[in-house]
């Protein structure tokens, strides 16, 4: 019920140098992090959650561990299991604390409280640090009995107008817990006591292979054996398929741009989550709506499209989408931004944030408003330029991963 997930060396062994990081965010927070590290030397970190492939989270701590253990901290990194009916309650909670209705009943209680409980009792007592992330494994706090640990955590999702039932279900087991993270101020769940809360946005590994540099003209030519016209306008948007996601609403909006461009290209990138048993249905729906399309693309990790897939594409394409009906904070809008290609993003959640100022009116709302701005930078060069360089600036600033580890040391040292 509980697996230990190796991050060895093979890791983003590029990124495993605190001092690479020194030109690209300086020195003052390079200086700072090893300060904290070295003050958390022999304390015990373990990070757990529920998927090892597939999502922010999992991005999100494969490349942040690795850095961490660099500097001489020991994290490690845990995963609970569960059978499949588990995951589809735990995504109706994370649909539920996102705003979405959930009807939630006993049998489902017990069988989330089950999954929790087994896993409570394999976990290994060595740590002194426990960081939870989201609400698949939240309960296990409470199974775990008096340890002497600090407890964090670490919410990834916009919890500020939750579905009653999910919170009044969850809430109890949160607030057991020593500290809680939300992203920013807005997240965090009505019912919690604000003077546990501490604000930490995600970030991104900009030397991690989905990230780094890479010669346009080497990307431009792996698109074109996947069987998109570079003669043409591409668009892209990488995403589970979920329908917070709205990967429908993109293919409407790509339409409306193919009335006035004919020859625009839509690809669709997609890896199926281990914990997120909705993709399937979604996915099946999305094939449908594509079918008597040839231009548009569709590529799961099940075809073999992983990291560097998804950077190629990104370099590649010539705007990027990320419609999002609700988002935690959505690492794809940073990674696009870090490799300066523009982005048209749903206006709402962690997204308004990694948008540099002067480029807001790209935040949209609604299928033609996502069109317009499309064929608006379509016939744009210059600002999608301009929105790109500008975006780039700001995640250097903001959102790459030493400003991440720092605030999270911060934090842990602070408790301890
Ligand atoms: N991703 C990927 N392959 C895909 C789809 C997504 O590698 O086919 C990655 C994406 O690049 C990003 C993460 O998965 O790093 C998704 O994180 P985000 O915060 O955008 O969304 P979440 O899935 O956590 O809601």
């Amino acid at each position: 019920m509980l697996s230990k997930v190796s991050i060895g060396k093979h890791c983003c062994a590029a990124s495993t140098n605190l001092e690479n990081y020194r030109p690209l965010v300086g020195d003052e927070i390079i200086d700072e992090i090893q300060t904290l590290a070295n003050q958390l030397k022999g304390v015990r970190i373990c990070h757990l959650n529920s998927t090892a492939n597939g999502g922010g989270v999992a991005e999100l701590l494969s490349r942040y561990l690795p850095l961490v253990q660099a500097l001489g901290v020991s994290a490690e990194w845990r995963l609970i299991h569960g059978q499949p009916e588990f995951f589809t309650v735990t995504k109706a909670f994370h649909n539920g604390l996102q705003g979405g209705h959930y009807d939630l009943r006993d049998p489902e209680h017990d069988l989330y409280l089950d999954a929790n409980e087994q896993s409570a009792k394999l976990m290994s007592t060595e740590y002194d640090v426990f960081i939870v992330h989201d609400p698949q494994p939240v309960a296990i706090r409470h199974f775990s009995g008096p340890r002497n640990a600090k407890w964090i955590w670490r919410c990834h999702i916009d919890s500020s107008a939750p579905d009653p039932s999910v919170s009044a279900f969850l809430t109890p087991f949160i607030q057991e817990y020593d500290a809680f993270i939300f992203t920013m101020p807005g997240f965090l769940l009505p019912s919690l006591p604000k003077n546990k809360a501490h604000f930490i946005a995600p970030a991104i590994e900009p030397m991690a292979t989905k990230n780094m540099d890479l010669p346009l003209d080497v990307c431009k030519r792996a698109v074109a054996d996947s069987g998109m016209a570079l003669t043409r306008p591409i668009l892209l948007q990488v995403s589970r398929f979920d329908p917070w996601k709205d990967p429908l609403g993109v293919i409407q909006a790509y339409r409306l741009v193919k009335e006035e461009i004919p020859g625009v290209q839509l690809a669709l990138i997609g890896a199926m989550a281990g914990d997120d048993p909705e993709g399937w249905a979604l996915l099946e729906k999305v094939e449908e709506e594509a079918a008597n399309d040839s231009d548009i693309f569709i590529f799961t990790n099940l075809g073999g499209v992983g990291s560097m897939e998804v950077n190629v594409f990104q370099r590649a394409c010539d705007v990027v989408i990320q419609k999002s009906l609700r988002e935690g904070f959505g690492l794809v809008v940073s990674e696009a931004l870090w490799k300066e290609k523009p982005i048209i993003a749903g206006k709402t959640g962690g997204i308004p944030m990694q948008v540099p100022k002067g480029f807001e009116h790209n935040l949209v709302d609604t299928i033609e408003g996502c069109a317009e701005r499309i064929l608006h930078l379509l016939k744009h060069s210059g600002e999608r330029g301009d929105y790109g360089r500008a975006g780039r600036e700001h995640v250097r600033r903001n959102f790459l991963l030493p400003r991440l580890v720092r605030d999270e040391l911060q934090l842990i040292n602070s408790l301890i």
